[in-house]
């Protein structure tokens, strides 16, 4: 099967009409996808995207159409080949290596192999690669700058270890489904109303845990994480996110202030480049909440790639990895940052949300349960109810978790009727 063409569009949705999404560093996204699709002589598509919040989406398109001649004509039987080819071009790299708008549309192109790959196979990607052997999830990954903190051969040991129970834990999602938790009641930008009945709603609908923003008016954090603590109880856990508000100091000094009311975790406290200031954040909560625990820390919806998630398992800065389906190279860096926080015992609840992350990420997260952590201990996948109607394979949450999908492909195609509507600029929904 060889790519024969591939398609870009920019897509975009007037999110900020309704202040979904708003948080203390982005009042009005207008969540975005830069979308691709790559046509094959066998008929069968593949599509993928990233995701961005508005304006810069076009950019992220034109790095997608740069990398079109690196795979038109190309086989797509050797994904992890595939994947390298995209991010070692000795030109693209210096926009970039492995960061930045290239490294987005590297994700879309991945993501959209996957999909195709999973089509071929007929199965969803997260059963594909669970059904793998370690030894070809270990050729899908790239090992450059990794194996100072883990080898290949370290990596074959986590993934043979979990090899007895894939079947029950298999069984066990299609049974079950993966744990959610909920941030729909938490946006900045809705009033204490819409927070205490969504907060009441989400503990209704089975979540266990739910998240609000942060660091806008400390005096308004403190009225909200009150007020949500009231209406869900001692039981639920609260986590917050800050997206990367705060410098080092300001972090510990705001995030004690909120400690009487227990958050689980806090998120994005500052720069996500700064390995060392989220590892000093933590030390700084390790006793602050009432009963001298600690508020954990969290962090990876911008973290740039592989390499800096190792920085923060190496430096002890996270508590929880927050793994994205579209800012690393996709499904393969991916799978080294399941197998790196495997190799420091480090939960993984991935960011999602926006538009698509959640029908993407999914399979990442129960791929990880069944054959890398084997473990759903403190993991959750984030979970928004925004935009799933776009797809033509939407996540289905029951009981506060995701079902394991069940139709081919990675869950990312959009219907064509939204391709032509959310065109941005000269889609009906703009013009
Ligand atoms: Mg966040």
């Amino acid at each position: 099967m060889i790519i024969t063409g591939v398609e870009t569009y920019d897509i975009r949705f007037p999110t900020s009409r309704e202040l979904d999404g708003s948080d203390a560093m982005n009042p009005d996204p207008d969540y975005s996808a830069a979308y691709v699709v790559l046509r094959t002589d066998s008929g069968i598509d593949g599509h993928g995207f990233t995701f961005t919040i508005g304006r810069g989406n076009e950019v992220c398109r034109a790095a997608i159409d740069a990398l079109a001649p690196f795979i038109v004509g190309q086989p797509v039987d050797d994904l992890g080949e595939f994947a390298k080819r995209l991010t070692h071009d000795s030109q693209l790299r210096w926009l970039g290596p492995e960061k930045g708008v290239i490294h987005l549309a590297t994700a879309a192109v991945i993501n959209a192999a996957w999909d195709l790959a999973g089509k071929v196979a007929g199965k969803p990607v997260w059963r594909l690669l669970a059904e793998m052997s370690p030894e070809q999830l270990v050729d899908l990954v790239d090992w450059r700058y990794l194996t100072d903190a883990l080898t290949p051969d370290e990596a074959l040991e986590i993934l043979r270890a979990a090899l007895p129970g894939r079947a029950d834990r298999i069984a066990e999602l299609e049974r079950r489904g993966y744990p959610a938790y909920t941030t729909s009641p938490g946006w900045l930008g809705y009033d204490d109303a819409k927070l205490t009945r969504l907060a009441k709603q989400a503990v209704a609908d089975g979540y266990r845990q739910i998240k609000l923003k942060v660091g806008g008016d400390r005096a308004d954090d403190l009225r909200r994480l009150a007020l949500a603590r009231q209406v869900v109880g001692p039981d639920i856990r609260i986590a917050v996110d800050a997206n990367q508000r705060w410098g080092v100091a300001e972090a510990i000094d705001w995030m004690t202030a909120l400690a009487p009311y227990a958050p689980w975790w806090i998120e994005e406290p500052t720069s996500p480049d700064d390995v060392l200031g989220h590892a000093a954040i933590r030390r700084g909560l390790a006793h602050v909440t009432p009963d001298g625990g600690p508020i954990r820390v969290a962090t990876g919806e911008h973290v740039q790639n592989r390499i800096v998630f190792k920085q923060l398992l190496q430096a002890d800065a996270v508590d929880f990895v927050q793994i994205d389906s579209c800012r690393v190279a996709g499904v393969n860096e991916n799978i080294a940052i399941l197998l790196l926080a495997a190799k420091f015992g480090r939960p993984v609840c991935p960011h999602a949300g926006g538009v698509g992350l959640c029908e993407l990420v999914q399979h990442l997260s129960m791929f990880d349960y069944v054959a890398v952590s084997g473990s759903l201990d403190d993991r959750v996948i984030e979970y928004v109810d925004h935009l799933h109607e776009h797809f033509v394979d939407p996540v289905v949450i029951v009981d506060g978790a995701y079902r394991a999908p069940s139709l081919p492909g990675f869950s990312a195609q959009m219907h064509p009727d939204t391709l032509a509507r959310y065109r941005y600029p000269d889609g009906p929904a703009w013009s």
